[in-house]
């Protein structure tokens, strides 16, 4: 059989590094065959992305910085130059000031709350309208949340409130363009250490309460969301749009552990 994603042309944005979700997730969706083009924000990210792209055969690696229009543009236009065409978005992009993402989410400012909304959520929606008008033939867009969008988590805050909005907007998304057979998905993943993540108070408290808590008794991996990131990808998905999707080592099905139950 040919692999899952063969002739499959995708844009991969929000790769930093090799712990990087987007990383996971380009990986899996290369070792079907996919065909993927990279972004970076600034100078200093793409001495880290351009050789990760070549270790997956990619040679398009562009410059964006999605709080910018015409930085997406100039992306899109460079697509359009060397495809023609698009099958799937991997959006993993998110920021808020870290000194905003420990303390109370009573106290966000305003600044930090808008361009919080326009790096996290805007950019989804920017990037998916320019992406839709290169599926004709339908198409898979895909955002990374966390569930911090639907319970409260420590410091997690502003960036709470920016998922929340996210996931909406995968719904709303997922009505507009599922008449041109595009899906859209997000995947909620479990905590995982990337750069971002470490910008978040107490996070190595977070992982460990993850580990203690979750049904699988441990906290994910880059396989566990490269794995359900193919899947939202792919043809195994063609049924399933406007989902948010838990890879979380069930987490999010816990409402308390018995008190009997060992630790881990
Ligand atoms: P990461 O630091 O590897 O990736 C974040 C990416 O966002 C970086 O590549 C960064 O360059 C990019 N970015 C930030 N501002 C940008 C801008 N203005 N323009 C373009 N790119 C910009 O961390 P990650 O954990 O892989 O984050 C990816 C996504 O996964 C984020 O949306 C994050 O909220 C989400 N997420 C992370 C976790 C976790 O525990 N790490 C859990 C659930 C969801």
């Amino acid at each position: 059989p040919a692999p899952l994603m063969a002739g499959k042309k995708g844009l991969v944005m929000g790769v930093a590094n090799d712990r990087s979700i987007a990383w996971g997730i380009a990986q899996a969706a290369r070792a079907q065959g996919a065909e993927l083009a990279f972004t970076y924000q600034g100078e200093a990210l793409e001495k880290r992305v351009r050789p990760l792209a070549q270790s997956v055969g990619s040679d398009i690696v562009l410059p964006c910085d999605v709080s910018d229009e015409a930085s997406i543009d100039a992306v899109f236009a460079e697509l359009e130059k060397r495809w023609g065409k698009l099958d799937f978005v991997v959006h993993a992009i998110g920021y808020s000031d870290k000194n905003e993402l420990r303390g109370r989410y009573a106290d966000t400012s305003l600044q930090n709350f808008l361009t919080s909304m326009h790096i996290s959520v805007f950019s989804f929606t920017s990037v998916a309208r320019r992406a839709s008008a290169m599926m004709p033939d339908g198409g898979s867009l895909l955002t990374l949340t966390y569930y911090g969008a639907e319970r409260v988590m420590p410091h997690y805050n502003v960036m709470g409130v920016c998922k929340a909005a996210l996931e909406a907007s995968v719904r709303y998304l997922a009505v507009d363009l599922g008449g041109q057979g595009i899906r859209v998905n997000s995947l909620s993943a479990g905590p995982i250490k990337t750069l971002a993540a470490s910008g978040i108070g107490d996070f190595r408290y977070i992982l460990k309460w993850n580990e203690y808590n979750s049904p699988l008794k441990r906290n994910v991996t880059l396989e566990d969301i490269g794995g359900a990131g193919l899947y939202l990808l792919s043809g195994l998905s063609s049924g399933v749009s406007g989902e948010t999707h838990h890879v979380d080592c069930g987490y999010h099905v816990v409402g308390m552990k018995a008190v009997d139950a060992p630790d881990i």
